[in-house]
């Protein structure tokens, strides 16, 4: 570096001293530790040294803890009671009560309205969460009454809620979590054309309103079939939630159906869905960032569909993007092999059914190849893909694998596995099932 050069560096470190300098013995402060000192005494969670105290052998400081209370009690209230109070001159932001307070606001999560006192504030509205009819717990002079669906759905345990590391054990065979997240396809374009020349405020808002049913009380009903299940988000077009992993796809699945329903099966009005895998202690916002790029590779997925391009209304899990009709299929193939398990045909049949797979791959590989260089025409592409020696293998498999009982459903396999176009997702369904059957660690 030349003399001035270095010169400019050493220019910028001096001001940067200064300016330092400037803040006097305050710059060293900001580097101490706050409180009482010792032991380090901050909170685990957000590192605040205020109020902290142990619980359960984690160290929470006194807005965690009120926070983590308010989860508990949102999870269990049938009311959601707002009354207006007067701010109070000073606030010490303790707990999510004080910092409501400054707003002039006091908040009841209670399972009986009873369970609300007002503390004689001007204004007091009570809002049922889960049930419409929301004067049956006789009515107070002086309130408002109405109703505000909460999308719901959280596992618990003895009067808590689950953590994440639970509900991952809670899964088959392999212990993670699933993490799906699902948005309707091209809103957007379905709000700027779905209505046509019929557009009008009332009718975009009513559409948004019926979304907004779906998601927001729907999803939590649905959710109810499914144990383990933690609806992290669920409004507006889209929703994420964790589960244990086995339940992820099933759910999905779930919900694309019954969206399908209540759109009328309207083929224009579609989900995807995305999901990620990940261990019970993994860092919600990466494994939500994970499910997010999932979803998104599902929103890549264009197939043919009667001669036309369709886009989107796709899954994406355990890696590959796929249309939801060839989900099916796939879903198809692994609970036929899963059936054969049940029924005590060894587990080394997974690892047969993965060479199969591997020598169609490699059929595929070549053909491509010998299409690619011109030696071969598009028809016996398709040909040589189809009936390799994938086939035989196969079918040579299947009969000796297994004893004579099983061989009806052997045969099952087989005559999926034939079909046009399967064995294709003979892969991902071997995986599949290879997860949901592997000893718990
Ligand atoms: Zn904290």
């Amino acid at each position: 570096m030349d003399a001035q050069g270095g010169g400019a560096v050493r220019g910028t470190c001096e001001a940067k001293e200064r300016r330092f300098s400037e803040l006097g013995d305050e710059v060293h402060a900001l580097f101490e530790p706050q409180g009482e000192g010792g032991e380090p005494r901050f909170c685990q969670v957000c590192h605040s040294e205020r109020d902290v105290r142990e619980v359960d052998g984690i160290r929470k400081c006194a807005l965690c803890r009120s926070l983590e209370k308010l989860g508990e009690e949102a999870s269990r209230a049938e009311w959601l009671v707002l009354e207006e109070v007067e701010p109070p001159s000073e606030v010490k932001p303790l707990g999510y009560e004080d910092v409501l307070s400054a707003f002039g606001l006091r908040v009841g999560l209670v399972r009986k309205l009873s369970q609300f006192k007002p503390s004689g504030g001007n204004f007091v509205r009570a809002l049922r969460l889960r049930d419409a009819d929301f004067l049956g717990e006789g009515v107070n002079p002086g309130w408002a009454y109405g109703f505000d669906f909460q999308a719901r759905a959280v596992p618990t345990h003895d009067g808590h809620i689950k953590d994440f590391s639970e509900i991952a054990e809670e899964g088959r065979g392999i212990k993670r979590l699933g993490v799906l997240r699902m948005d309707v396809d091209n809103l957007g374009r379905l709000f700027r054309e779905g209505l046509g020349a019929r557009a009008s405020m009332s009718r975009l808002s009513t559409m948004s309103r019926s979304l907004s049913i779906f998601f927001k009380g729907y999803i939590s009903s649905i959710c109810e079939d499914f144990p383990g299940a933690y609806l992290t988000y669920s409004g507006g077009d889209d929703l994420f939630l964790v589960c244990p992993w086995d339940r992820a796809p099933e759910l999905g699945l779930r919900i694309r159906e019954e969206f399908g329903r209540f759109v009328c099966d309207n083929p224009n009005v579609t989900i995807s869905a995305g999901i990620a895998m990940v261990p019970g202690k993994y860092p919600l916002y990466r494994a939500a960032r994970l499910a997010g790029e999932a979803l998104e590779e599902a929103k890549d997925v264009r197939r043919e569909r009667d001669g036309a391009v369709v886009e989107k209304d796709a899954i994406s899990f355990l890696g590959q993007a796929m249309g939801w009709e060839v989900f099916g299929e796939m879903r198809e193939v692994k609970l036929n092999i899963m059936g054969l398990l049940d029924i005590g045909v060894p587990r080394g049949l997974l690892t047969r059914l993965w060479e199969i797979y591997e020598l169609y791959r490699r059929a595929e590989m070549t053909a491509v190849e010998d299409l690619l260089s011109g030696e071969m025409a598009f028809r016996e592409y398709v040909k040589a893909i189809h009936y390799s020696k994938w086939q035989w293998r196969l079918v040579y498999t299947l009969i000796r694998v297994g004893k004579s009982e099983h061989k009806d459903s052997l045969r099952k396999l087989q005559e999926v596995l034939l079909r046009e176009g399967m064995v294709r997702l003979l892969g991902p369904a071997v995986r599949w099932a290879e997860f949901e059957t592997r000893e718990a660690r």
